[in-house]
C-alpha cells in the first residue's frame, strides 16, 4: 500500500485572530521553514487552519522525523502529528489503517476511531467511517476493545480535500504565537539561567529578539563570551534568527569602581545597561528591552533597585520573570535546552565588581549624584563604539 507520510501541524491561538489570521499564518510558516530548510526539502502549506508539511525528498531519508523533531520546538503550534496521506477510497483507507497505526495500537488497551469528513463527497458520513474502520481495528487487533470516552488510543482518519489523513498518536505542540507577529525587543543576555528564559517567554508571545550581552574583558574570559554565543545559539531553535550585540564594559565599569561610592556600584551599573541597550534601541528601532529579573532574587531586584534601573529607560522594559521562583524558571531552562550551558562557572561582568553591601534600597537623588562627575553619555558611546555584531541563523 503506497501512502505519504505529511506532518499535521494545527495552529493554536492564531486561529482566534479573525482578520488578522491570513497574517499570522504567513509568519508561523515562515517560521517552519526556516526551521526546515537545514534538514531537507519540503513543501509547506496551509488549509482549514491545518499546515501540511509534505517532504520533497526520498522517503527514506530520514527527513521527515528530523522535520517533526524540530516543528516541535516551533511557537504558533497547538498540536502536531505524523499522519499517512492516502488516496479518499475506503478500501485503500482500511487498508493502511491498520498498518500504520500498528505501533500505538498494539501498546494499548482501549481505542476508539474518530472519523471527520470535510469534504461532504466521501461517500460515508463521519459516524459510519468511524464505525466502520472500529471494526476494521477489531478483526487485526482482537485484544483491543472499544472505549469512547477514555480510550488509550484514538486513530483519527480525516477526509479532506487533497486526500485522507491517518494518525493515531497526536502530540501537544509548542504553543504561543509564532516569533515575529508580536513586535521586536531587545534582551539583555547574561550567561545566568534567568535571561534566556525571559528571552524564551518573550517569544513565545511572537516577539523575535535581538541580545545585548555586555562583557568586560579583561576581567571576563573568552569563554564566558563563547557561553553566550553558544546560548543565543540554541535559542534560536525556538526564538528564529537572533543578531547578538556584544558591548564591552571593562572600562566604564572601572570608572564607576574608581569614582563612585562602591555600595552603589551596582545599580549605578545596571543603569549603564540600559542606557546603553536604549541607546542601541533607538539606533535600531526596537521598542522594547527585555530582561530576566525576578522580584527579590537579588540586591538589585529589589522593587527600589527596579525603579532606579527603569528611571534611566525611555522604553517599556518586558521583565516576564518578574513573579516566578528559581524552581519555575530552572523548569523552562531545562524545556528550552539552555539550563546545562547556563550552569557553565564562566564569569559574569556583573558579579566581578560586585561590592560586599550592595545597596538594597538605593535612592534614585543619591545615584544622580554619583553620576554627577561623570559624563555617562561620552561613556556609554564609548562603549557601543567598540560593540560587536553576530549574526546566529
Ligand atoms: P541571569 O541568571 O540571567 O544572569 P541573574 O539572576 O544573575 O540573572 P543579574 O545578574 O542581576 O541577575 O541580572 C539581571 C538581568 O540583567 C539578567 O537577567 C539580564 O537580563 C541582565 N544582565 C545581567 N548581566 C548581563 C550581561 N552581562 N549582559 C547583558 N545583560 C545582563
Ligand atoms: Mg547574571
Amino acid at each position: 500500500m503506497t501512502y505519504t507520510e505529511v506532518i499535521l501541524l494545527k495552529c493554536g491561538e492564531i486561529v482566534l485572530k479573525g482578520l488578522n489570521r491570513r497574517r499570522f499564518e504567513q509568519k508561523l510558516i515562515e517560521n517552519i521553514r526556516h526551521q526546515l530548510s537545514p534538514i531537507g526539502n519540503f513543501a509547506i502549506t496551509s488549509r482549514q487552519s491545518t499546515i501540511y508539511v509534505r517532504p520533497k525528498d526520498e522517503p527514506s531519508s530520514g527527513a521527515i522525523d528530523a522535520a517533526f523533531e524540530a516543528v516541535q520546538n516551533v511557537y504558533g503550534i497547538a498540536a502536531l502529528c505524523k499522519a499517512a496521506e492516502c488516496p479518499k477510497h475506503t478500501e485503500d483507507i482500511f487498508k493502511l489503517l491498520p498498518d500504520y497505526c500498528k505501533n500505538a495500537l498494539e501498546r494499548a488497551k482501549t481505542f476508539r476511531v474518530n472519523a471527520k469528513r470535510s469534504d461532504k463527497n466521501f461517500p460515508l458520513t463521519s459516524p459510519e467511517l468511524s464505525a466502520m474502520a472500529g471494526g476494521v481495528v477489531l478483526k487485526h487487533f482482537p485484544h483491543l476493545s472499544v472505549d469512547l470516552h477514555n480510550p488509550d488510543v484514538t486513530v483519527t482518519i480525516e477526509i479532506r480535500e487533497a486526500g485522507a489523513y491517518l494518525y493515531a498518536d497526536r502530540l501537544p505542540g509548542a504553543g504561543g504565537m509564532p516569533v515575529g507577529s508580536g513586535g521586536h525587543a531587545m534582551l539583555l543576555l547574561s550567561g545566568g539561567i534567568d535571561s534566556p528564559v525571559a528571552g524564551h517567554m518573550m517569544a513565545k508571545r511572537g516577539v523575535s529578539l535581538t541580545a545585548l550581552h555586555f562583557e568586560s574583558p579583561p576581567y571576563t574570559s573568552p569563554r564566558a563570551r563563547q557561553k553566550v554565543i553558544d546560548l543565543a545559539t540554541v535559542m534560536t531553535k525556538r526564538c528564529g534568527s537572533i543578531r547578538l550585540f556584544i558591548v564591552p564594559v571593562a572600562k566604564l565599569q572601572e570608572t564607576l569602581r574608581d569614582r563612585c561610592p562602591s555600595e552603589l556600584f551596582t545599580v549605578l551599573f545596571r543603569r549603564c545597561m540600559i542606557r546603553i541597550a536604549c541607546l542601541l534601541a533607538e539606533k535600531e528601532d526596537i521598542p522594547a528591552l527585555i530582561t530576566g529579573e525576578s522580584l527579590g532574587q537579588v540586591a538589585s531586584q529589589t522593587m527600589e533597585a527596579l525603579n532606579a534601573t527603569q528611571a534611566v529607560s525611555d522604553r517599556v522594559i518586558f521583565r516576564p520573570l518578574i513573579g516566578m521562583d528559581k524552581e519555575e524558571i530552572v523548569t523552562v531552562a531545562r524545556q528550552t535546552e539552555t539550563y546545562e550551558i547556563s550552569i557553565q562557572p564562566f564569569e559574569d561582568c556583573c558579579t566581578i565588581f560586585t561590592p560586599k553591601h550592595p545597596k538594597t534600597k538605593p535612592r534614585i537623588d543619591k545615584l544622580e549624584q554619583a553620576e554627577a562627575g561623570l559624563d555617562m553619555d561620552a561613556l556609554c558611546q564609548e562603549a557601543i563604539s567598540e560593540m560587536e555584531a553576530i549574526l546566529l541563523p
